[in-house]
């Protein structure tokens, strides 16, 4: 399946993962996301609270055109598209707390009050928002 008309083959990582199967690297004297890495050396700095989504849905690629810079609500969009579970994320009240969380107004036991649920819940939430 390739909804975004994607012209060229993904350009797999072939060192480290993380436990959630990114390309890890160091660079500079930090550790790096490859796919990061990659869009930084393109772009300049990831702005603040953004992601970098893989269009292709191949957490290991590194090919420029695949990447590109968006929101937890993007990549959630992405994964219905590419037909990904969603179940973890992208029902409504959820998204409503990560762009809560994403946003950096409220605090988690804030966040909690306000979609009637445990700090624990949004604790747990924020975990899964970084792949690091
Ligand atoms: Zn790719």
């Amino acid at each position: 399946m390739n909804p975004f008309n994607l012209t060229k083959p993904c350009d797999e990582w072939t060192g480290a993962l993380t436990s959630k199967g990114y390309g890890n690297v160091r660079y500079e004297g930090e550790n790096w996301l490859v796919h990061r890495l990659e869009w930084y050396k393109h772009n300049g700095p990831i702005p603040k609270g953004k992601i970098i989504r893989h269009l292709c849905n191949n957490k290991k690629c590194r090919e420029i055109e695949h990447l590109a810079c968006g929101t937890y609500m993007d990549n959630s969009a992405d994964q219905k598209l590419h037909g990904s579970p969603v179940g973890r994320i992208g029902n409504s009240p959820r998204e409503a707390r990560i762009a809560d969380l994403l946003e950096g107004k409220l605090t988690v036991p804030q966040i909690a009050a306000k979609h009637q649920t445990s700090r624990g819940a949004i604790h747990k939430l924020r975990k899964t928002l970084e792949p690091r």
